[in-house]
């Protein structure tokens, strides 16, 4: 008898309204398993998959959202350039047997009535991104409290490529009491060191090569911590980072708990934090100097 071979597979669901995504959760709120939510811009890659395989193996049902979000840019020209590979997305989340995927429009994340949500978020969001990105802060925290209600996860994975997401996305749970447990997942980096990111696609290859100065001077930092202060380092960092092409918008050397930038003391956790613009590409990138303990 010829033997049969059943290959194992989920299929991905789609929705596109807050309605049937609910009521496609429904049975797992239920019956107490566990949702876990990836948001993302979509524009996927392996950095959004390794968020993906890990909820995978926490969750019973895991539910990825594709949605750029207007509220988050600052800049109109950042908005419309964004990249947007819906076809390739939907394949990559297939391959990886992803359970649910939300596409909902900006008329559905925010319908008329919707009201803004109320969270202070100082110190955290007056240093770094959120003083180069004004209301960029306040976009995230509003577009992700609003997928927490909506697909009611346990858990929902952040990278930490985007360090002070993170920390506002935490803050934001915290203030408004919400009932998920944020999971931050290690930076996925190409061979060359640089963070994979969406926005990477609109860079050359010569630009690829050139961008791993960012990793390097992160590198650099983790160094300059045996041999001087977190002010010099940042110093030090900036002097090395100078001979690349790209163009430093910020690099600072911050409490992981308050974002405070730090002078003259390590603390456990220091974190150095780049952003800089590699032709018109803007990137960001951090590396934990000093072990969290
Ligand atoms: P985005 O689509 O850029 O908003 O990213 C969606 C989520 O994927 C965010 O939580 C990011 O921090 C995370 N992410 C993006 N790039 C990476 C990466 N290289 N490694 C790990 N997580 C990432």
């Amino acid at each position: 008898m010829p033997v049969c071979h059943i290959k194992e597979y989920s299929i991905l669901q789609r929705f596109e309204d807050i309605n049937s995504i609910r009521k496609a959760l429904k049975p797992f709120w239920d019956s107490k398993r566990t949702v876990g939510l990836i948001p993302t811009m979509g524009a996927l890659h392996e950095g959004h998959m390794s968020l993906l395989r890990q909820a995978k193996q926490e969750c019973d049902v895991v539910v990825v959202t594709i949605f750029v979000n207007p509220t988050q840019f600052n800049n109109s020209g950042d908005l419309e350039n964004y990249p947007r590979t819906i076809d390739e997305d939907l394949a990559l989340l297939r391959e990886e047997n992803c359970n649910f995927v939300f596409l909902p429009t900006v008329e559905e994340v925010y319908p008329e009535d919707y009201e803004n949500i109320k969270v202070d978020l100082s110190p955290i969001d007056e240093v770094m991104e959120g003083v180069h990105r004004p209301g960029h802060f306040e976009g995230v925290a509003n577009v992700v409290s609003r997928f927490f209600k909506i697909i009611e996860p346990q858990k929902a994975y952040f990278g930490r490529k985007d360090f002070q997401q993170v920390a506002v996305v935490e803050e934001t749970v915290r203030q408004l009491n919400l009932p998920v447990e944020i999971i931050p997942v290690e930076t996925l980096r190409a061979s060359n060191g640089l963070a994979l990111s969406s926005r990477n696609k609109r860079l050359s290859q010569d630009e690829l090569e050139k961008a791993a100065i960012i990793y390097k001077t992160l590198n650099y930092g983790k160094e300059l911590v045996k041999q001087t202060v977190p002010q010099d380092a940042i110093d030090k960092m900036k002097a090395y980072f100078e001979n690349s092409s790209l163009k430093l918008e910020y690099l600072d050397i911050v409490d992981p708990k308050s974002l405070a930038s730090l002078n003259q003391y390590w603390v456990p956790g220091s974190t150095a934090c780049i952003a800089a613009f590699c032709g018109e590409v803007r990137l960001i990138d951090n590396m934990e100097l000093i072990p969290n303990d």
